[in-house]
């Protein structure tokens, strides 16, 4: 469980709030609107109506308690950047900023953000990945050179062992586990044949996955 502070009930900071309550999370939310901290109020185990441009009210908050602050504020952000340089100021541990656009991740960086979630973009670069190649099901980047894949099983590799396709020493990349008839299990070992009815999940840099010539 973790100890979470989003600053602003827009769209995004919304459904992280929900969803971070839904995953037991201990979760407080501030936002200047009234009406937008009582909806939340069934869900969350703190919500405050403040204007966190104040510093008061910011150090009221307690923001070393949290493990993560989130400035979810995107139209104004001139508030967006002083509340996250505000958060460091007081000695918030991680700060995590919501950007609309490229230019203001790197103020936000620069100005104490920890780490910059740009929503559309994000989700943008993953729709991307997983509609864009042929065959890929399912795409999940964990960092920049970091994704779990799921492909079909190409042609060329169906009635062949993990071990005889080699494919962690050719590609660097390994495969985690099969899919089939929508259930995943963990590959057992290098002895295990692959199929053409089940999809394998492969895990390790994604331009390496890309240039593997065997994957669609
Ligand atoms: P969306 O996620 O819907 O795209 P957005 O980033 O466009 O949201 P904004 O309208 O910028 O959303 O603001 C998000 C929320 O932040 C709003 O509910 C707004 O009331 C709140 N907010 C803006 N400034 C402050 C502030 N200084 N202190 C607290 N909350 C604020």
């Amino acid at each position: 469980m973790r100890t979470v502070l989003i600053i602003g009930l827009g769209r995004f900071g919304k459904h992280l709030a929900l969803r971070m309550a839904e995953l037991g999370n201990e979760v407080m939310v501030v936002d200047t609107d009234e009406a937008k901290v009582e909806e939340m109020l069934p869900f969350v185990t703190r919500a405050q109506i403040g204007d966190c441009m104040n510093e008061k009210i910011l150090r009221s908050l307690g923001v070393t308690n949290f493990d993560f602050c989130f400035v979810a504020i995107g139209d104004n952000f001139q508030a967006s950047l002083e509340i996250t340089s505000q958060l460091k100021e007081l000695g918030a541990r991680y700060v995590i900023a919501k950007a609309d656009r490229t230019i203001h991740e790197k103020f936000l960086l620069r100005n104490g953000a920890d780490a910059v979630i740009h929503p559309e973009r994000d989700a943008a670069m993953r729709a991307a990945r997983a509609y864009g190649a042929r065959n890929v099901f399912d795409y999940l980047e964990l960092t920049e050179d970091f994704s779990v894949i799921e492909v079909a099983v190409p042609d060329s590799w169906a009635g062949k062992s993990i071990g005889e396709l080699r494919v962690q020493s050719k590609y660097n990349v390994n495969i985690i586990a099969c899919k089939i008839g929508g259930k995943i299990r963990p590959v057992a070992g290098a002895d295990y044949v692959l199929s053409k009815e089940q999809h394998i999940i492969i895990a390790g840099n994604a331009d390496k996955c890309a240039i593997i010539p065997e994957l669609p």
